[in-house]
This record gives structure tokens, C-alpha cells and sequence, in this order.
């Protein structure tokens, strides 16, 4: 019998063509279009995979609506279902080296993060989901009924499942963003069409086959490659669609909106983020690598990105020698070498738009402490950046940027810090450092964000609902908040 190792499953799985995967078979686009995934560490290509576009959709779609209408999905019952979906948690930690590798390669983020977060994150995603398919519970209601005097009524409610969801999600966590989708969407009895960024498809096909692997019926989830423009475009408009979830940007969550709108489909959206750490004059000194984790972890492409800091003007100097100093020991590389510690951005588009920031920030007269451009002529990378002189109308202050660039600014007191902070338009993540715990929780209670962490970043949990306020989205994925998103309400009332 032959060992596989991780290696050799990597360089298999990356040496032909991948396929998508729709109602429970491996095929080629309609189209018979392949498209390259390049590696960011170098630009070359990593693989090519088939470009899914509408009638692709068309077809997934068809397929999950099979499943949920007719397929034995709906029979089954909770605790099976339930097992069905730990088992691809089991499966996704069984892999996690063949996973953490594929996501390294495809993503450029270093194999170390990758295996020590995004994979074994994902695989407690679904053990999470798993234990609420069996907890999924309506309501007796006791009801008055004015207009009828003396009628005896009784009334529950049953939660229901959506039905055949649409899921499209960004590049920056791949199978984190995936397992965050499918894992609520299978425990609340959902059928699924998902489609994964075309910058990184990679880890969502090995996890359909990890999936498939499990046991979960053909149909029930469907992964179709492709562009935004078109694969997920038709996604988010197709009237057989019942709801759409999307992670990316704002810019294109107002496009997703406007698309449900046809069939008035249900629409969740986790979007941009421009969040503000704030970090107090009574801060322990863990505050600086606080505030540079919070800004670099992963590339600066997170939406919760702690990137607008403002340190009290007492420690003002000392908080940014401090993030520089970090800024400048980190090593960067290709995600694959064990000394990386920062890999490339994820591709030449998104190597273009945060050195535009960079530039943009120069021209309106920021000044750059360290970092500040591209870092070698191969690759995607860029150093990781300070920038401080910035006003709360610079272009670097009020717009996303997605790379690892803060804006630093000082402030002075409580009130006017909780007006700073919530100057903007999104309202996603926020992070206070202080050693006063009421001046923390009073803070906290003003800052117009879905998160708040405080003296940590950066800590996720299943079990913890996570979304945006103001433009950074619509509902909550996580904990039990999310299975608000992916089921209907529905109110029985039988007179006796
Ligand atoms: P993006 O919005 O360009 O793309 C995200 C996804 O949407 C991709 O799968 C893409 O193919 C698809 N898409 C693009 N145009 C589309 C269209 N017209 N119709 C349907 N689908 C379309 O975002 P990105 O550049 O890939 O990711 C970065 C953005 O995502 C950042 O703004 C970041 O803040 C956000 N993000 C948010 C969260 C969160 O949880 N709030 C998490 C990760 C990323």
C-alpha cells in the first residue's frame, strides 16, 4: 500500500485541470473554458480550473434544487444531518496539511498561518454547525385574539430552511469563507450553490471533495469556479435562487442587492471595513504588537483590519516606534518558505490598488514612517506600512485599502475619541487597549461596530456572531445568530 503524502496530493490535485462540481458529478464548464489561478508569490500559473458562467449557475442551480425539493436531504433527519456535517469538520482536520499547503500556494499566505488558523478554524466551523442541526426549535405562543372573544386557539411557530441558497465569498480566508457559508446553510437543511473567488478556487474544490467524501447527498452543495461578472452575477439574479449570502466588498454587495431585488430574494452581505484600534495612555505595552497584529495579520486583507489606529497623543511616539520596528523585522517571502512571515498580496490587481494607496497617501501629504511601496519586482508583495500625519479626509483614512498600510493618528480624550472612531462608514470591527475596564466597556457601548475587542484582536470563534454595522453588512454569520439567516419563520394557528 502507498503512503500519500501531503506534497504528493498537492502537486496532483494542482497538475490538471480541476473541475467543477455540480449535483454530485465532476465536470467541465458548459463553455469547456478553463481559467488560470496564478501563484502570487511568483505570477506564474498554479493551476487551471473550469470557468463556471451562467449556464453553469443554471445547471448547479437546477441540481440543488433537486436536492432540496425532492432529494432525500429533507428526510433526513436533524442528528443524521448533524453527524454528515461533523464529519467534514473530521475531514478538513484529517487534511488540514494537504489544505493548509493548497491555501498557502493559492493565497500566498504563509503555510504556518494557514495550517495554525484558517485550516483548523474551518474544521471547528462545521463541528459547531453540527450540534445545532439537532437545536433547531420553534416556539409554543400563547395568543389572545381581541376579535375573537372566547375562541381557543393554539399557535406555534416551525423554523424552517430557506431553501436553495446562493454563496459567494471572497479571497482572503478561502475554505475559512467556505466553511463559514456552507457549514449554517447544511445544519439549517439548505441546498447550496457555492462560488469561490476566482483568485483562489482551489481549497473550495478540494473541499467538495472532502464533502462528497462525508457522504452529504448529490446536490445538496454545488461549487462552480468562476468570475464575479458573470458566474456570480447570474447567482445573485437567478429567480430559482431563494437567498443569496455574499462576503467582498461593498462595492459589489450594492450590485448583489440590486440583483436579489428581481425575485426579492433574502440577501445576507459581510462587506468592507475600515476599523478603528484604539489604544489608551494607561495601555500595557502589549498594546504595539496588538496594534501591529491587528493591521498585518494576513497581508492587511482582512475586512476587520485594524486599520485606522489612534494612540493617545501621551504614547503617541513610543505605539508607532513600536508597530515600525515589527513592520520592519517581518519577513517576507513565499507563503511555502518556513521563515515567511508575510506572504505576497493575492494578485497583481490587488499589488496595484494598495500601492495607489501608498501613492495616494504621499500626494496628500502623509508621512510614511516605514514601508511604503512594493518589495522586490517578483511577486505580489508590499512592505508593511505606517503611515502617520493623516487627516480624517485623506483618501488612505476614509477608503478601504485591504494591504498592510495603517493610518495612525493621535487623540486626547474619551469623547472625542468615540466621535473619531465611528467616522466612517463602515462598521465592522473595533479594538480598544487600556488597563481601565469601565472606560473600555463605556467605550465599546458607543463604537458603532459589530465586533469589539478589547486588550486582543483578531479573536474568533464560532460560537461568536460576527457582521457589520452601517455599510459593512447585513445580518450575522456565526454562533446562533447566523441560523436567523438561513432559516423562514413560519406561524401555525389551529382553532381547537
Ligand atoms: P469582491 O467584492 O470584488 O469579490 C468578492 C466575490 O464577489 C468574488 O467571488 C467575486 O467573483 C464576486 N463578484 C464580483 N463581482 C460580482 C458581481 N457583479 N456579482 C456577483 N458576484 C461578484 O471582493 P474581493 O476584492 O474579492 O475581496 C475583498 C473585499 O471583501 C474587501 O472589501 C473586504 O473587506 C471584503 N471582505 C469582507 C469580509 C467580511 O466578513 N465582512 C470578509 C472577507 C472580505
Amino acid at each position: 500500500m502507498s503512503i500519500t503524502t501531503a506534497d504528493e496530493r498537492v502537486s496532483g490535485f494542482v497538475s490538471s485541470p480541476r473541475q467543477m462540481f455540480i449535483g454530485g458529478q465532476w465536470t467541465e464548464a458548459a463553455s469547456g473554458k478553463t481559467f488560470a489561478t496564478p501563484d502570487p508569490a511568483t505570477g506564474e500559473t498554479l493551476a487551471n480550473v473550469a470557468e463556471g458562467d451562467a449556464e453553469d449557475i443554471d445547471r448547479a442551480i437546477r441540481a440543488a434544487r433537486a436536492a432540496f425539493d425532492d432529494g432525500p436531504w429533507s428526510r433526513m433527519t436533524p442528528s443524521d444531518r448533524g453527524r454528515l456535517i461533523w464529519r467534514i469538520g473530521d475531514l478538513i482536520l484529517e487534511h488540514a496539511d494537504e489544505l493548509a499547503q493548497l491555501e498557502s500556494m493559492d493565497n500566498g499566505k504563509p503555510y504556518t498561518v494557514a495550517r495554525a488558523a484558517d485550516i483548523p478554524l474551518a474544521a471547528d466551523l462545521f463541528h459547531y454547525m453540527a450540534g445545532w442541526a439537532t437545536k433547531i426549535e420553534g416556539n409554543t405562543i400563547n395568543i389572545s385574539v381581541p376579535i375573537a372573544p372566547g375562541a381557543n386557539f393554539h399557535s406555534y411557530t416551525l423554523r424552517e430552511p430557506v431553501g436553495v441558497v446562493g454563496q459567494i465569498i471572497p479571497w482572503n480566508f478561502p475554505l475559512l469563507m467556505a466553511a463559514w457559508k456552507i457549514g449554517p446553510a447544511l445544519t439549517t437543511g439548505n441546498t447550496l450553490i457555492l462560488k469561490p473567488a476566482e483568485q483562489t478556487p482551489l481549497t473550495a474544490l478540494r473541499l467538495a471533495e472532502l464533502i462528497q467524501e462525508a457522504g452529504v447527498p448529490d446536490g445538496v452543495v454545488n461549487v462552480v469556479p468562476g468570475y464575479g461578472e458573470t458566474a456570480g452575477a447570474r447567482l445573485a439574479a437567478h429567480p430559482d435562487v431563494d437567498k443569496v449570502a455574499f462576503t467582498g466588498s461593498t462595492e459589489v454587495g450594492r450590485l448583489i442587492v440590486q440583483a436579489a431585488a428581481g425575485n426579492l430574494k433574502k440577501v445576507s452581505l459581510e462587506l468592507g471595513g475600515k476599523s478603528p484600534n484604539i489604544v489608551f495612555d494607561d495601555a500595557d505595552s502589549s498594546a504595539v504588537e496588538g496594534a501591529a497584529n491587528a493591521i498585518f495579520f494576513n497581508h492587511g486583507q482582512c475586512c476587520v483590519a485594524g486599520s485606522r489606529l489612534f494612540v493617545h497623543q501621551s504614547r503617541f511616539d513610543e505605539v508607532i516606534e513600536g508597530v515600525a520596528d515589527i513592520a520592519k523585522s517581518i519577513k517576507l517571502g513565499p507563503g511555502m518558505d518556513s521563515a515567511t512571515q508575510m506572504g505576497p498580496l493575492v494578485s497583481e490587481e490587488q499589488l496595484s490598488r494598495v500601492t495607489g494607496y501608498l501613492d495616494a497617501g504621499r500626494d496628500e501629504g502623509a508621512t510614511t514612517v516605514v514601508g511604503g511601496g512594493r518589495y522586490g519586482d517578483r511577486g505580489y508583495f508590499v512592505e508593511p506600512t505606517v503611515l502617520t500625519g493623516t487627516r480624517s479626509d485623506m483618501k488612505v483614512v476614509r477608503e478601504e485599502i485591504f494591504g498592510p498600510v495603517v493610518v495612525a493618528q493621535p487623540f486626547s480624550d474619551l469623547d472625542e475619541i468615540a466621535a473619531q472612531a465611528n467616522d466612517t462608514d463602515y462598521g465592522l470591527g473595533a479594538g480598544i487597549w487600556t488597563k481601565d475596564i469601565s472606560k473600555a466597556h463605556a467605550l465599546a457601548k458607543k463604537i458603532r461596530a459589530g465586533t469589539v475587542w478589547i486588550n486582543c484582536y483578531n479573536v474568533f470563534d464560532s460560537a461568536l456572531p460576527f457582521g457589520g454595522y452601517k455599510q459593512s453588512g447585513w445580518g450575522r454569520e456565526m454562533g446562533h445568530e447566523v441560523l436567523n439567516n438561513y432559516t423562514e419563520v413560519k406561524a401555525v394557528t389551529a382553532q381547537l
